[in-house]
């Protein structure tokens, strides 16, 4: 749908699931999308949720509410977000590193290092036919979990939060530029590059870099930066796209 610090939200389809990870736009803005790619909010599965913070949950109560669709979450978020969810038309608790089951898909959320109650991000697998995806934004830094889970999918979208020097020469204040920088904050476009290589395995074929900052980084820096890291360690086969925060990111087929 978009990613970006503004929100963010990700649709996976497959043959026989259709599921939205986050909901952190508009509702208005999600129906427009869904409209466009011709889904009606009635396919949707469930709503996966990765975290409490309002980039990734803003709508997802609403869309709930009015749209009749379920939303699922481990128990951590479900208590730091239900207030700001408010009434939800159905909800679901999942375990932190348990696979969840929606139709043809296995979704599997993986703890991750970031300033929130009990955040995740998923990986996507379609039994039957082994493809993997994974989603993984709000990280401080790379830890076990997320190196043991995702590495080798067939598609990652993975943040490139901030470029370094805009964030340090920008209008921040202090206590946050460090709070972004450090191991419960965001990924830098250099550590996403890093990243990457420690990720990327022979069946990667495609990277969506996501949750670019807008006032510390832009979309052409964030694919600069993260391909020059890539060839310094002799990748150059791989598709790297971009999402953006205020326009529908491209679809991309997975098989
Ligand atoms: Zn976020
Ligand atoms: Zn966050």
């Amino acid at each position: 749908m978009a990613s970006g610090s503004s929100g963010n939200s990700t649709l996976v389809r497959s043959d026989e699931a259709c599921i939205l990870f986050d909901a952190g736009l508009s509702m208005k803005y999600i129906l427009s999308c869904l409209n466009k790619l011709d889904i009606s909010p009635r396919e949707i599965d469930g709503i996966f949720l990765s975290h409490e913070h309002t980039d990734h949950i803003g709508g997802a109560g609403i869309l709930s509410r009015n749209q009749k669709i379920p939303l699922l979450s481990n128990k951590g978020t479900w208590n730091a977000a239900k207030r700001k969810l408010g009434k939800v038309y159905r909800y679901k608790l999942f375990e932190t590193e348990e696979p969840v089951i929606i139709k043809d898909l296995e979704i599997l959320p993986v703890p991750v290092s970031h300033d929130a109650a009990e955040p995740v991000c998923f990986r996507i697998c379609q039994p039957r036919t082994k493809l993997q995806i994974g989603i993984v934004t709000d990280i401080g830094i790379l830890t076990p979990p997320v190196k043991h889970h995702l590495q080798n999918l067939n598609l990652l979208m993975l943040e490139a939060n901030y470029d370094l020097d805009m964030l340090v020469q920008g209008k921040y204040p202090p206590n946050v530029k460090l709070f972004i920088m450090g191991d419960l904050g965001h990924l830098s476009n250099t550590e996403a590059g890093e990243s990457l290589v420690e990720l990327l395995g022979e069946k990667t074929k495609h990277v969506l870099l996501s949750h670019i900052s807008k006032d510390n980084n832009t979309p052409e820096l964030a694919h600069k930066t993260v391909s020059k890291v890539l060839r310094r360690h002799g990748i150059t086969d791989l598709d790297l796209g971009l999402t953006y925060h205020n326009q529908m990111g491209n679809v991309c087929l997975v098989k």
